[in-house]
């Protein structure tokens, strides 16, 4: 006999344009599966945010995300927002309190954590290279755990205004190769190396040796080539996938308020991806 989806499922979901993409109902609806939870988690490729959020409200979807071109606009339909998600400018989850909708952000969390698996941030020396949305999650999360940080960008005004924002320093990208040596921590958050560019790298690879840790936040293909030539120069490496994890398990923390099941979701995660 069918137990659920029946008439007291909670829906969830992930709002962007396009979505088809997304590894989030994988993760999320084996969380729920593995946890016994009587919800379900759908895509919805979404052009009119007004109404998908009048929607929301309207049917009672208990929570979603919010991706990619949504994270900012999102803002001004919501209730309320929490502090770390007004610092950041950008929402990546909602959340729906009787009716009320309170706007989130875990993609700070799922770097911190991914990072703070390999390596304490207190007082380290970080490069980042890029200084769009990710990077400025990124840079204000690991800020606040008191690391000094570099913001590196190929258009030099908007690595100036991230720097700003954040305290940092910042440069173009055409110095990095002269700037590498002095920094602990090598973070990319551009899409170069992303498939189907798989070929490509952001950085001259000789320089990796000066890095402690290397960070992609490109999840596809799992191991880049920038990770996999520092992982042949002895630095320790952490893959896009490890923040996308983090972060939808910081999701589903705030909407369910119990553990996520993360073997769970690292597990269909994986399966996704290799499938
Ligand atoms: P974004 O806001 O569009 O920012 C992209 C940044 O990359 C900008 O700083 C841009 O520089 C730079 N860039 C783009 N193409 C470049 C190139 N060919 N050479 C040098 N710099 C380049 O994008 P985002 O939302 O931060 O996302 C960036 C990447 O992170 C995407 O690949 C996305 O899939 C990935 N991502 C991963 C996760 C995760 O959980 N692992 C989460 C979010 C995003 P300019 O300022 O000069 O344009």
């Amino acid at each position: 006999m069918i137990l659920y989806p029946n008439a007291s499922t909670q829906l969830y979901g992930i709002i962007g344009h396009p979505v088809r993409h997304s590894l989030s109902p994988i993760m999320h609806n084996n969380a729920f599966k593995k946890r016994k939870i009587n919800a379900i988690y759908l895509a919805f490729d979404v052009t009119n945010l007004e109404a998908a959020i009048a929607g929301i409200k309207a049917l009672g979807i208990r929570g979603l995300s919010v991706t990619i071109p949504h994270k900012e606009a999102v803002m001004k339909y919501l209730d309320d927002i929490d502090d770390m998600a007004k610092r950041i400018g950008a929402v990546n989850t909602i959340i729906n309190r009787e009716g009320k909708l309170l706007g989130s952000n875990t993609d700070w969390l799922g770097a911190v954590r991914a990072l703070e698996e390999v390596i304490a941030l207190k007082g380290k020396k970080v490069l980042i290279i890029g200084a769009g949305g990710s990077a400025r999650a990124i840079c204000i999360g690991i800020r606040d755990k008191g690391a000094n940080v570099h913001i590196a960008n190929r258009t030099i005004s908007k690595a100036k205004s991230l720097a700003y924002l954040c305290g940092a320093s910042f440069s173009g990208i055409d110095e990095l190769n002269n700037i590498s040596n002095d920094f602990d921590i090598l973070i990319n958050t551009t899409p170069v190396g992303m498939s189907p560019n798989e070929d490509k790298i952001i950085i001259d690879p000789k320089v990796l040796s000066n890095f402690k840790v290397v960070m992609d936040i490109v999840y596809s293909p799992v191991e880049t080539l920038l990770l996999k030539e520092a992982k042949k120069r002895g630095c320790k490496t952490v893959s896009g996938l490890k923040m996308l994890l983090y972060q939808a398990i910081a999701q589903f923390e705030l909407w369910i308020n119990q553990l996520a099941p993360i073997e769970e979701m690292e597990r269909a995660l994986l399966e996704a991806i290799n499938s």
